[in-house]
């Protein structure tokens, strides 16, 4: 009979992993998860200085996984979750319910910040706009932008968001393909605050798979969405995806190795000679901008001048 490779036990249900070798119980997975992100948030020294911290929950795996761990692994550290609801009919308000269950059992402050309410818009609102081939680009500035925002008007210490090894291996692919050296240069587990305005943003699942938090929700019996955006069509970052993964099955351990990589050899040469750009403060709502008006304010503005007609 099969048999856990970390403990030897046998008679349970066991789980195989591409990047681990042998086959793993239940309770070895949770402990090699919490152990893992634990050493990760230790190595980038992410909570240094930190008490208070917002945690951006959308409802999904990543997102509900880092609530739980964090909450797991960190008691002394005043947990914030933060959650956007977007709008988008069919999907935003199961989201909004998942958040807000998992905030009420776990005795964890939540802020809920509706878009429809407090913006006047909602993400589909962009749909009807030029900006309908490029939804999921424009509803990641929308997130950003007021996540920061959230954080910062409640003097969180730092941003911690659920981005998961698939993510950044898929999006540092993406950047190389692009030539993009500035994108390639913010791929790293901590974006120090470079503005007072600008919260320190925290990336404790950067060495976990999508797999892996799966996993550890399931396991956990952590709730989290199942229904996918209706915008949800980005194929290429799922062509990406899926050809990273066939890589892993080939090469062991590759979307580690690729991210290591990067983060010891190539990303602080980079860094010493790419510039990041001064930031300023937009003229429209005063929050840090490498440009005159922010990405947010210029998006916005084209919403307002539809609505006006
Ligand atoms: S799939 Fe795209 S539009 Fe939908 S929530 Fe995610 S980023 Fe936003
Ligand atoms: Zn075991
Ligand atoms: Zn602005």
């Amino acid at each position: 009979m099969a048999e856990c490779s970390r403990c030897g036990r046998s008679g349970e249900a066991l789980y195989k992993l591409t990047n681990l070798p042998g086959l793993i119980c239940k309770d070895c997975f949770i402990t090699y998860y919490e152990k893992k992100v634990k050493n990760c948030v230790i190595k980038y020294e992410m909570l240094r200085g930190v008490k208070n911290i917002g945690v951006a929950v959308s409802g999904g795996k990543d997102s509900m996984a880092l609530a739980r761990v964090l909450s797991r692994l960190f008691p002394d550290i005043h947990l914030k979750l933060i959650h956007i609801n977007l709008g988008i009919p069919s999907y935003s308000n199961e989201c909004q319910k998942i958040v807000e269950k998992f905030a009420d059992e776990n005795s964890i402050d939540l802020i809920i910040y509706n878009i429809r309410e407090l913006e006047g818009y909602s993400i589909d609102s962009f749909s009807k706009l030029p900006y309908v081939k490029r939804m999921c680009g424009v509803c990641g500035i929308v997130k950003r932008y007021l996540m920061n925002k959230i954080a910062y008007e409640n003097r969180l210490d730092a941003l911690a968001t659920g981005h998961n090894l698939d993510d950044t291996v898929e999006t540092l692919f993406k950047s190389y393909l692009k030539g993009d050296i500035e994108e390639i240069v913010r791929i790293r587990p901590l974006l120090p605050s470079t503005h007072p305005k600008l919260v320190k943003k925290i990336k404790p699942l950067i060495e976990m798979t999508e797999r892996e938090n799966l996993l550890y929700v399931t396991l956990t019996n952590t709730m989290h969405v199942d229904v996918k955006c209706p915008f949800f069509k980005d194929s290429r970052m799922m062509k990406r995806k899926k050809l990273i993964s066939m890589l892993e099955e080939e090469i062991k351990n590759f979307k580690y190795i690729f991210f290591k990589s990067h983060l010891k050899k190539i990303q602080p040469v980079l860094s010493k000679v790419i510039v990041e750009p001064a930031l300023r403060e937009c003229k429209v709502c005063g929050m840090p901008t490498i440009k005159d008006v922010c990405s947010y304010c210029k998006i916005t503005s084209k919403m307002v001048t539809v609505v006006e007609r």
